[in-house]
């Protein structure tokens, strides 16, 4: 599959059954014992990078975010209230819908701004830039290349996630089937750690945080660099 392939796959995934799925994992309705780990080990993360957006030197005033795959909105809905101005892009159209929706419903319409967007295609300059599980999705070339872009629009704080690489963690997403054949589920993809390293690095920044997160069936690195 090339790029625009995967692209193609995840669009109709996320806008169709993928969003009924995980606009649930993503909400607060009672969920199986599977799907509630993925909801914790998510929360564990959103909450993590929070805490080390407030470590991290201030942003200046009137800062601006790009919340790049922002799903539902739950990053964007905290950022917004911590005072940015919020771009929120998704590449399926019900996300960033679902998204505009929980920010007029929240009353931060005006400071959120909602994008129906491959990333790729997005521009501008920010303070914050977050992609959260998105790029899990990728094989490692168009990992590369999106997360370089993202670099690109970022002035000063990175946030993302990755799959990191493991021989268990290969076979534990075989047994839980997150290298399917259907159309009904997503493809996870492991990226090595020395291939985040060096992107980040060829972009000019370093990496400041970093932590593995795991908890049931969810598992993933979140990372965050800053701009050298
Ligand atoms: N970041 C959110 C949602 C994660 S789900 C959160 O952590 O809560 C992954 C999201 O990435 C989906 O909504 C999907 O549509 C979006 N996505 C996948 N590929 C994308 C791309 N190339 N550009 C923008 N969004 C993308």
């Amino acid at each position: 599959m090339d790029t625009a392939q995967y692209k193609n796959r995840l669009r109709h995934y996320f806008d169709g059954v993928g969003f009924a799925r995980w606009s649930a994992i993503y909400g607060e309705a009672e969920l199986s014992p599977v799907r509630r780990s993925i909801r914790t080990g998510h929360t564990l993360m959103l909450n993590q990078a929070l805490t080390w957006l407030e470590e991290l030197p201030a942003p200046p005033a009137q800062p601006k975010a790009l919340d790049a795959g922002c799903g539902t909105g739950l990053f964007t809905l905290e950022v917004a209230r911590r005072g940015y101005q919020v771009t929120a892009a998704d590449i399926a159209p019900q996300m960033a819908h679902a998204t505009a929706a929980a920010a007029a419903n929240a009353g931060l319409g005006p400071q959120v701004h909602c994008q129906v967007a491959d990333l790729e295609t997005l521009n501008g300059s920010f303070d914050l830039v977050a992609c959260f599980d998105v790029l899990i999705h990728y094989p490692a070339q168009p990992f590369v290349t999106m997360l370089s872009h993202l670099a690109g629009l970022c002035k000063a704080t990175l946030f993302f996630t990755y799959a990191p690489y493991s021989p268990f963690l290969a076979a534990f997403h075989r047994l839980g089937g997150y290298f399917p054949q259907s159309q009904r589920r997503t493809t996870i993809n492991m990226i090595r750690d020395q291939v985040v390293q060096q992107t980040l690095a060829d972009c000019g920044f370093t990496l400041r945080f970093t932590r593995r997160i795991g908890v049931g069936f969810y598992h993933t690195t979140l990372v965050a660099a800053t701009r050298n």
